[in-house]
């Protein structure tokens, strides 16, 4: 994004991107033969401000995600969030989950199992079952959260017997890749890692999520089999922390 974009009409970048992502979108689909229908779009709405959130809302965009508890907590009342499926993708800790478990339709980023026991817990508490998604570190990063590939199949055995929950698939944050066949070949790493796991059969856990791609490389993810593709700055504007 260009700093152009920022003093320009807010209604109009936000549709403007969203055009272009649309397209983008259909073209890899396209790539990859997959139909479109097979991916979703979810907007990540981190520092975003509630008017332009809604804005992409009105023009049919039917996920979000927040990043942080408190911050969603906060913008929430200003959103026109009816039938929108609001999704949690950032780090979660087990003292904010009774926050949280309730107001989303679910939680990207289980990466432990406590965290999950308290999701679970905290749900079955208010009569819900939560989905979540278990976030895999693929890249194997220090700073990054989210289990590790060998860590993964002993976590889904272990909270497959968590009734407040319902594991819906994987999601992952990769690391900052410049080409094209770097990209491809880390979310391809990701998607064997799901196929993987589907083929375990555990009880419980369903494998039909796969959520990675973000504004820098959506494409990419798409082409190897992403289901959701969060994406955030290429819709709203680089963002101001
Ligand atoms: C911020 C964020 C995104 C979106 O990042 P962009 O590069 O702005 O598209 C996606 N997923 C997670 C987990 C994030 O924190």
């Amino acid at each position: 994004m260009t700093e152009k974009s920022f003093t320009e009409p807010a209604d109009d970048s936000v549709r403007e991107n969203l055009l272009r992502i649309r397209d983008t979108m259909a073209a890899a689909c396209a790539a990859a033969g997959r139909p479109e229908t097979d991916v979703s779009l979810l907007a990540v709405t981190k520092t975003v401000e509630p008017a332009r959130i809604n804005r992409a809302l009105s023009l049919g965009v039917g996920q979000i995600g927040e990043n942080r508890v408190q911050e969603f907590l906060g913008k929430r009342d200003a959103l026109r969030l009816d039938g929108v499926g609001v999704h949690l993708i950032g780090h979660l800790q087990t003292n904010k989950v009774t926050q949280i478990v309730g107001l989303v339709d679910c939680i990207e980023s289980i990466d432990s199992l406590r965290v999950a026991r308290a999701v679970s817990d905290a749900s079955l508490k208010i009569g819900r079952v939560t989905d979540v998604l278990v976030e895999v570190n693929i890249g194997r990063e220090e700073a990054k959260s989210g289990v590790l590939e060998e860590e993964l199949e002993p976590l889904l055995e272990q909270i497959s017997s968590f009734s407040g929950i319902r594991v819906c698939g994987l999601m992952t944050v990769p690391p900052i890749l410049e080409t094209e066949r770097e990209k491809r070949q880390v979310f391809s790493q990701m998607r064997q890692l799901f196929i993987d796991m589907r083929g375990k059969n555990i009880n419980n856990i369903n494998m039909s999520v796969l959520s990675m791609g973000m504004s820098s490389d959506y494409r990419e993810a798409i082409l190897e089999g992403a289901t959701i593709i969060r994406v955030g700055s290429a819709l709203f504007g680089r963002r101001n922390y």
